[in-house]
């Protein structure tokens, strides 16, 4: 259980992954989680940083998705004002989507990556479908109440695992 979220790489926030190794490891596409991953919980905009490694990302020819538990609604706005594409309500860990952008994009699993602050929804759900995975610290402590239980068992897993 423990091995199945263990993410590959753990980074401080998602501007300094270095989007050229990704590349060279052989990574063409990204599933980003938004919440506490590009925004803090709670509002919509992406910080100048962030929205700057995104474009990055697409001028290196990473293929970008956003995917998140929230609201659709919600998603729909940001990837809206942004441009970006991406899917709201994905269930993850178990979300269709995984298979849908594999079957989209015509990439294999570990060409993509997956991206975000929660071991047992964006790590699971990338090593559930092979996926290779970075895990970003989040970038607000607030949060809703699934994820403040689920980042409480996190916080014991990564403290018994010692990461
Ligand atoms: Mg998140």
């Amino acid at each position: 259980m423990i091995k199945k979220i263990r993410p590959d790489l753990l980074v401080k926030a998602v501007e300094l992954i270095d989007l050229t190794q990704l590349k060279q490891s052989g990574i063409r596409a990204l599933i980003i989680d938004i919440d506490n991953t590009l925004t803090p919980h709670h509002k919509d905009v992406i910080s100048e940083r962030k929205l700057e490694w995104l474009k990055q990302a697409s001028a290196q020819g990473f293929l970008v998705y956003l995917l998140s538990n929230n609201r659709i609604g919600r998603i729909k706005s940001i990837t809206a004002s942004y441009g970006l594409q991406g899917f709201g309500f994905a269930c993850k860990p178990f979300s269709p989507y995984y298979k849908k952008i594999l079957r989209s994009s015509g990439f294999q699993p570990k060409e993509v990556c997956c991206i975000g602050d929660q071991l047992l929804t964006d790590i699971a759900g990338a090593k559930l479908n092979g996926m290779a995975s970075i895990y970003v610290e989040p970038i607000s402590p607030r949060d809703i109440i699934f994820s403040r239980f689920s980042r409480w068992l996190e916080k014991r897993l990564m403290t018994r695992k010692g990461y």
